[in-house]
């Protein structure tokens, strides 16, 4: 398959829309990384975005919007607290789970009766959305298991050939993805952490908010049940092997250096990813492409400082390393 790669003029999201709404595939920019689009009504544009990815069939996606009014098609029950989300953080990076309406193929929601849905604060895949005059569901623009793409190159790299189009747009600006927060029962739940953290969301509600407890477990654990699916899966991971190391700054950057030092020592080419120790929106930008910059030069083993968990968003970005490595971590 030949993929055209488009601009961000109108008249090219026209053009890419026009793919979309005829059940063709669309990778396009928004605020958190690059989306593999289809639309979201048409069971067979979104069973190939599935064979795409190379995606589980069970692993749902999110839809994405580009008004408010068209959650009518999706879902048959918007309560308060939704109206109140979507009035105070949409367009952003919040999904939100809801009661799934019959018209959404089940193909979209992995068999499940609830749909994710989302309007992303991008320009560009607004205007997709909104004239392809469908709900899109878009997964991120990557072969399943990889690094999310943050640039279109990325999704040039897994993507060429495999679909329709790439709207060739920015760098994200957040470089993580949404934050999924369960809004089915009377407490939200997250489900997957985001730079949209418990509090902001607790403020908008005036009410308590709390975490999946599988967000706490490693994959292998006994007991291991997300309720976001995607989470059993292999995600993010870099060609490289990976390790991540967590303790005291100082501890940290020795025990680095001292891996780094033996490493090279038996020949292998090693990479490290340090961030700063506050304002983790940096370390949220940067590494998806870090670990693809990495891959790309030939990396055979990624070393990676943990970030503090006790930061909202350096748990959210944490979430995403330790998938990395495999869970491969490393106290000192
Ligand atoms: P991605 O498309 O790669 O951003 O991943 C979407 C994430 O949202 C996956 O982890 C899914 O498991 C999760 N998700 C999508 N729909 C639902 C749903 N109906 N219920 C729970 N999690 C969902
Ligand atoms: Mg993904």
């Amino acid at each position: 398959m030949k993929t055209v790669i488009y601009s961000t003029t109108s008249k090219d999201i026209e053009k890419a829309a026009e793919i979309i709404s005829r059940g063709g595939l669309v990778a396009f920019p928004t605020e958190t990384v690059y989306g593999l689009g289809a639309d979201a009504m048409n069971s067979k544009a979104v069973a190939d975005v599935y064979k795409a990815k190379g995606r589980p069939s069970d692993n749902p996606m999110i839809v994405h919007v580009s008004d408010s009014s068209d959650l009518d098609k999706l879902t048959g029950s918007i309560t308060n607290d939704m109206k109140r989300l979507m009035d105070e953080l949409w367009p952003g990076p919040l999904t939100m789970v809801v009661p799934k309406g019959e018209s959404v193929p089940m193909r979209t929601t992995g068999g499940l009766d609830t749909v994710a849905v989302r309007m992303p604060a991008n320009e560009v895949a607004l205007k997709l959305i909104a004239m392809s005059g469908c709900p899109i569901a878009a997964p991120s623009a990557n072969l399943s298991g990889k690094p999310s793409p943050t640039r279109a190159d990325d999704v040039i790299a897994d993507m060429d050939g495999r679909i329709q189009g790439i709207i060739r747009g920015e760098d994200c600006k957040v470089g993580i993805e949404s934050t999924v927060v369960d809004m089915t029962g009377e407490t939200p739940v997250i489900l997957r952490p985001g730079i949209i953290t418990a509090q902001k969301i607790e403020a908008v509600l005036g009410k308590k908010v709390i975490y999946d407890s599988a967000l706490f477990k490693k994959a292998e654990d006994e007991g291991f049940k997300p309720r976001s699916p995607g989470m059993k899966y292999k995600h993010y991971a870099p060609e490289a092997d990976m390790v991540i190391v967590s303790g005291q700054r100082t501890n940290v950057e020795s025990e680095i250096e001292r891996i780094r030092e033996d490493k090279e020592r038996e020949g292998l080419k090693v990479g490290v990813i340090l961030f700063e120790e506050n304002g983790f929106d940096e370390a949220a930008h940067d590494l998806f492409a870090d670990l693809r910059d990495m891959d790309k030069a030939g990396v055979d083993l990624i070393i990676a400082g943990a970030l503090d968990t006790d930061d909202q968003w350096g748990f959210a970005v944490m979430n995403r390393m330790v998938r990395s490595a495999g869970y491969n971590i490393v106290k000192v």
